[in-house]
């Protein structure tokens, strides 16, 4: 299949291309460089550098590849702290942008359509683990903008027949040989112990130990990317024979904040001093992903389910690119 990736110099956007090529598809990256990087797309890509507000831009990447079978979405503003401080980049940019590319996609005939969604859909969960039934409860406004998202593909199903997958992922994290995670400023937990083990930082802060878990700090469920871009892959083949769907992706297992440091501490070898610092606003106690459906559905199975695994290939992307792509 031709697959246009949006956001495919990112984390996640780059990974899937890669592994979308290497399963023998074509792939167009449209991309505007705001957090991703040029040297993240493979060369085997198609590259376009463009924004999702620009209209004109949209319709020429349309005229010029009008044979693309499938879209995955991944271009968007991703943080939930800066969603608070920010909300109208999220509740509006987030979803013009998409409403945009689907405006596009429908008139151009593209009727598949994966989108990146996320587990802070799910503020309040009654079970844990969370399946697909759990009640939506955006957490901030960046959940509310996939939440969005999700309702705009329901209608375009309904209204033009688009089908549409929404992967609903936990805590991507984890790195490849030749891609890695290199966000500007860096918020995220994995990579921002592994700039201490580097000695780039003096410690890492802990937000919050006294959460209602066993050691009192933050659980989360940790996905490597390259399961993340397996699951898109498998969610797109799958949409003529499945329909439009909806899952949740994770390992069906939590780790908690001081897990993820001492794991960090013995792939590295070093003492990654921290402190507790505050909590911080918009972060639930725990969230563990039930992936019972994908599984069993379209037989996705993680590759690197194991937490010292995830950590150890991050480790190796950060230590051979301590400064990250921008200085290779
Ligand atoms: N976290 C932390 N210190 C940091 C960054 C993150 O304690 O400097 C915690 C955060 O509160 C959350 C977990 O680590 O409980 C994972 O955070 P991250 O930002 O990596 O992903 P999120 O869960 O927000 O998607």
């Amino acid at each position: 299949m031709k697959i246009l990736v949006t956001g495919g110099a990112g984390y996640i956007g780059s990974m899937t291309t890669a592994e979308l090529l290497a399963a023998g598809h074509q792939v167009v990256v449209l991309d505007n460089l705001y957090q991703g990087h040029r040297a993240a797309v493979p060369p085997e890509a198609t590259f376009v550098q463009a924004d999702l507000a620009d209209r004109a831009a949209l319709a020429r990447l349309f005229a010029d590849h009008p044979d693309i079978d499938g879209i995955m979405h991944f271009a968007s503003y991703t943080l939930v702290g800066e969603s608070m401080d920010k909300p109208l980049l999220y509740l509006r940019d987030n979803l013009v942008n998409a409403a945009n590319l689907l405006e596009y996609a429908v008139e151009a005939g593209v009727r598949r359509f994966i989108l990146s969604s996320t587990a802070n859909l799910f503020d309040d969960p009654a079970r844990m683990p969370i399946d697909e039934h759990e009640r939506i409860v955006p957490g901030s406004p960046y959940g509310e903008s996939k939440f969005f998202i999700e309702r705009l593909l329901a209608w375009f199903e309904r209204i033009y027949g688009l089908r549409y997958c929404c992967l609903r992922y936990f805590n991507a994290s984890g790195d490849t040989p030749n891609r890695g995670e290199d966000h500007d400023p860096e918020t995220h937990l994995i990579p921002l112990v592994l700039q201490v083990a580097l000695g780039q930082r003096p410690h890492i802060t802990v937000f919050g130990d006294d959460y209602p878990t066993p050691d009192g700090t933050c659980v989360r469920d940790y996905i490597h990317v390259v399961d993340l871009a397996q699951a898109h892959i498998l969610a797109m083949e799958s949409l003529d024979q499945f329909g439009s769907q909806v899952y949740n992706l994770g390992n069906g297992s939590g780790f908690s904040v001081l897990e993820v440091i001492e794991t960090a501490r013995k792939v590295t070898g070093h003492p990654i001093p921290h402190v507790i610092g505050p909590r911080r606003a918009g972060d639930p106690a725990t969230l563990v992903a039930s992936s019972t459906t994908i599984r069993e559905k379209l037989g996705w199975q993680p590759r690197y389910p194991d937490l010292e695994a995830i950590i150890a290939s991050a480790w190796e992307w950060h230590r051979t690119h301590p400064h990250g792509y921008a200085k290779e």
